[in-house]
């Protein structure tokens, strides 16, 4: 059975006005000789980049101000967590709304064995103190999602950095800086980092006296150091440390200022931006705009569910577009987003399976509603 496929096709590159379907996989060849023609309503796409996730925090939490919000999200990690029930619950979600490709912060797993390519400095560290080595998963196809793990740590540096890994050291405020310069010597990879996202953090390393405690009680809690460095904005401390450079993608920065996105854009890191999330916690979203005045790329991403209820990136999608235009807002969800997470040789619909694609219904690239390829091509 050989099918063409007729309508507006974005490959992942270039529009297309055609393809045909055979054997479950898209090309574009030519071909005069199909059993089956279908006009497509809608647009057909290799599936929205999702740049920032949490899939394991799949639970609910209170609309609250940052600083109020994550002491409950600490508590809930510690308290009533399932780490696999909730990347599954989160992909499902994820998946109606269209994703299809995710940068996703992954936690150690828990209990795992000792990996096979874990060093034999961390082997002896573990018979020497017990400790177990920090394990993570390398990136992988799960469902219909390509996930692309940046490999979480807070109060514990992974002691052997792999090349082929990507890393996420949480943020300025929960990483000791003695680990985050051991990181900007030691990383070779992509590495995404939550940055300038509430007022509250920027006070902080600003020395701003503040009515609330959050910080000292969180660094308290889990051995980090107060900070009592030079009085710096999130970013410049970043690059005070070494970690602002073209493999950084900044989560956030809502509080950055035109001086802090004038280094960005010196030195080629990139931002996520997680609209919905920084509504959801009375935090300010950085203003697109002059990330585009200043040749910033970005990408767009949902946070995970305790800070996005419905998971829904359609709504980040729309989001963005009211800022920038629907063009510039497909291109970020898309192929631009796919770039940031360095997967462009995967983000193609040449060769692809069909059954993983998605149709944006909708006016334009204005999507009310997403469905897969197999639905839209029945
Ligand atoms: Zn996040």
């Amino acid at each position: 059975m050989r099918l063409r496929v007729c309508g507006r096709i974005y490959d992942g590159f270039a529009w297309r006005h055609a393809g045909i379907v055979e054997d479950g996989r898209l090309t574009f060849a030519d071909c005069a000789r199909f059993d089956r023609e279908i006009v497509l309503d809608g647009v057909l796409f290799p599936g929205f980049v999702n740049a920032h996730a949490h899939l394991d925090l799949f639970f609910d939490l209170p609309s609250l101000p940052f600083e109020q919000w994550v002491p409950l999200l600490i508590e809930k990690i510690l308290t009533d967590y399932s780490q696999a029930d909730g990347i599954h619950a989160s992909l499902a979600l994820l998946e109606q709304s269209g994703v299809r490709f995710i940068g996703d912060i992954a936690r150690p797993i828990p209990g795992s064995p000792c990996c096979a390519n874990i060093s034999p400095i961390n082997k002896l560290r573990h018979v020497i103190t017990g400790e177990e080595p920090l394990h993570f998963s390398p990136d992988r196809m799960q469902g219909r999602c390509y996930i692309r793990n940046f490999c979480e740590f807070i109060n514990r540096y992974p002691e052997y950095i792999r090349p082929q890994l990507h890393y996420s050291p949480h943020a300025l405020y929960t990483v000791p800086h003695d680990f985050l310069r051991r990181f900007a010597l030691d990383n070779r990879s992509l590495f995404q980092m939550h940055v300038a996202e509430s007022p509250g953090e920027t006070g902080y390393f600003l020395h701003e006296p503040s009515g609330d405690h959050f910080y000292d009680t969180y660094l308290a809690r889990f051995q980090v150091r107060r900070y009592l460095g030079e009085p710096l904005s999130p970013v410049r401390l970043l690059e005070s440390l070494g970690l602002l450079t073209s493999q950084s993608l900044l989560v956030h920065m809502g509080m950055a200022s035109d001086d802090d996105l004038d280094l960005v854009a010196a030195s080629g890191a990139k931002v996520i931006t997680c609209p919905v999330s920084n509504h959801y916690l009375y935090a300010p979203h950085v203003e697109l705009a002059k990330l585009e005045a200043r040749g910033i790329r970005y990408a767009i991403g949902t946070d995970g569910k305790c800070s996005h209820p419905d998971l829904d990136f359609l709504r980040d999608y729309r989001l963005v577009a009211a800022q920038v235009g629907w063009e510039k807002a497909f291109l970020a969800a898309t192929s631009g987003g796919a770039e940031i997470l360095g997967l462009m040789s995967e983000y193609t619909l040449e060769g692809a399976d069909i059954t993983r694609a998605v149709v944006g219904i909708g006016d334009g690239l204005n999507f009310t509603r997403m469905v897969s390829a197999t639905e839209a091509l029945r």
